[in-house]
């Protein structure tokens, strides 16, 4: 029933009370078949305007409807002038049913439901949401999953929730309801206090009261719902956002009709039923993230600074960040520099807004999903920080990089897909992957911290695997993480130099040169390379020479020889 409705009912309560004689009104009711002969029965034997207005309060606008005309014809004029504000406008759902559907009764169904409302600033993605509310109508006839799945702050709940705000959906496919659960990631004993709560939920707004005691473990609660779905609210739409645990939807395997939200596409694998899903992009094309950030600003498009654009070309358009930057800069409208320069120095920690998101900040968002990778898997994953921006890669590499066997980098690469982390590009064959820019710039973060550490504790020098992974990558690392100066003391260490060398050969090294060349000094660095390229011969033979000896013989001004003058006195102090 709609809320000005029930509100009436409940405002007026005590006066209806006194004054109705339900037996009459109770038989035009029957006949509108708003009620069965088995409530009037039960009825009859209480106290019967009570009862009669209890039971009211638990239907629907129809039955308020047939009440008010069960007054009028019994002549109970004053009582039917007071409800006559809180009837509700059946006939206008048809005229307010506007073109994105939203009359009151969507929103009393989705309210009662606990759908979330529209964030403030929202923008309308119409494909994304036509290709959900299609997958929905699938739903019409019989039970099934429906998976929207995308990377973190994607905005697949925004788009969950926007899917049923439509009264077609409603109306042709649930009209037993909508019913929006928050899953995130919880543990057992945690989902089975959501489920005991949404039985609650079910059972009381079916009885007025919940005289069940509540469901007191998995497989219990996992009966009372399949009972509770089946029969008491059959073709309605449960809604589970954001489920990261396949062993969640398993307790939800009860031939019912439900709207998930996850990260990882392949969570349905594991249960019953017709399945289909949707793909939600990462990014919003840049006009309608412009259109959020002009919303948020109150400025139109076209007025909007020139930082703007650069937000979103940083961010590629994802509703999270431009949402949160959107956010911040109502706050403070003159830092659009700022917040461009933070999101272009990767300080995701300082584009953070408390808000209803489940998390404040963008590094928080990413993180989560790294957490519940197996341990061996995320050290792998933060290995695809070699990849560079905007370069896709075939697993092959990854072969190489990870040193594992093709089948296995397959299976590893799906699963990071699967669960948003990474990016296939399956038009090309063989397929090709490559990382969303936040999440790259989110690990070359996480590692800046690794990074350091590992030159702190100065160049590895062991052969084992990690050593030989650091001595590869160390210089390519600290380029990324714009370590430069810790680059330039590494690159222009003999020291170094000699480590590199042995393990992985000269070319590597003169490689490191050309590539980091332009960040590097000059100078030094063409010392560097002519001593590289004037012993590429002899770092290649084994026994390895004494690199400090070979520099001795370099002309005095060089850096190479200061270096090995340095250490060769060094040496011979010690002795
Ligand atoms: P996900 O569920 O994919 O992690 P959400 O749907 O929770 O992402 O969206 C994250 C944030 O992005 C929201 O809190 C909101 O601020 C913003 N957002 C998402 N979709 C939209 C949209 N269509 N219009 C405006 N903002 C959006």
């Amino acid at each position: 029933m709609e809320e000005g409705a029930r509100s009436c009912l409940l405002r007026f309560r005590h006066r209806l009370e006194e004054d109705m004689k339900p037996p009459y009104l109770m038989d035009h009711m029957i006949s509108d078949g708003v009620m069965s002969m088995d409530e009037e029965e039960k009825i009859r034997t209480q106290d019967q305007a009570v009862a009669l207005l209890e039971l009211l309060l638990r239907k629907d606008n129809n039955a308020y409807i047939s009440f008010y005309n069960a007054l009028v014809k019994e002549a109970y004029d004053d009582l039917a002038n007071l409800l006559h504000d809180g009837l509700p406008q059946i006939l206008s759902y048809a005229q307010n049913n506007s073109s994105d559907g939203l009359t009151s009764y969507v929103k009393m169904v989705l309210s009662e439901g606990g759908v979330p409302q529209r964030p403030v600033v929202f923008v309308n993605r119409q494909e994304l949401l036509n290709r959900v509310r299609e997958k929905l109508y699938q739903l019409q006839k019989d039970s099934g999953w429906v998976t929207v799945f995308g990377m973190a702050g994607s905005g697949k709940s925004v788009l969950a929730a926007e899917a049923v705000r439509n009264h077609g959906i409603i109306e042709e496919c649930f009209p037993g309801g909508i019913h929006w659960l928050s899953i995130g990631q919880l543990d057992k004993p945690d989902l089975l206090v959501k489920i005991q709560s949404l039985c609650f939920r079910l059972e009381q707004s079916l009885n007025g009261q919940c005289l069940n005691r509540p469901p007191s473990s998995l497989d219990e609660a996992k009966e009372r719902l399949r009972f509770l779905m089946l029969r008491r609210y059959p073709r309605s739409l449960l809604i589970l956002d954001d489920v990261w645990d396949s062993a969640v939807l398993r307790v939800f395997d009860i031939h019912c009709r439900i709207l998930l939200t996850t990260r990882n596409r392949s969570l349905t694998d594991s249960v019953s039923g017709a399945k289909y899903e949707v793909e939600v992009e990462s990014g919003l094309d840049e006009n309608k993230a412009l259109e959020i950030l002009s919303l948020y600003t109150k400025t139109k498009p076209h007025s909007l600074p020139e930082e703007a654009r650069s937000i979103v070309r940083e961010c590629k358009g994802s509703p999270l960040v431009v949402s949160l930057i959107g956010a911040l800069l109502k706050e403070k409208p003159n830092r659009w520099r700022y917040y461009l320069s933070q999101l272009q120095q990767k300080q995701f920690k300082r584009i953070r807004k408390s808000s209803s998101y489940d998390y404040d900040a963008l590094d928080q968002a990413m993180a989560a999903s790294l957490e519940v990778l197996p341990d061996e898997h995320r050290k792998l994953y933060k290995d695809l920080t070699v990849i560079e921006k905007d370069i896709k890669i075939p697993a092959k590499v990854l072969c190489i990089l990870w040193d594992l066997e093709p089948e296995e980098v397959e299976d590893i690469l799906q699963e990071f897909v699967n669960k948003s982390l990474l990016f296939v590009d399956s038009h090309n064959k063989p397929y090709l992957y490559y990382l969303h820019d936040l999440q790259l710039d989110f690990l070359v973060e996480q590692n800046r911290d690794q990074l350091e550490q590992h030159y702190r504790n100065g160049p590895p020098t062991s052969g084992d695997e990690e050593s030989l992974y650091w001595i590869r990558f160390l210089t390519y690392h600290m380029a990324k993480a714009n370590l430069t100066q810790e680059l330039y003391s590494l690159m222009f260490s003999l020291n170094w130099v000699s480590i590199k060398a042995r393990i992985m050969g000269p070319a590597h090294l003169i490689n490191d040169y050309m590539e980091y060349g332009p960040i590097l000094d000059k100078e030094v660095r063409s010392q560097f390379q002519e001593f590289l390229s004037l012993n590429g011969h002899q770092l290649e033979q084994r026994p390895f020479p004494d690199v400090v000896q070979l520099a001795l013989s370099q002309p005095q001004t060089s850096e190479v020889y200061r270096q090995a003058l340095q250490s060769f006195l060094h040496l011979d102090l010690n002795h």
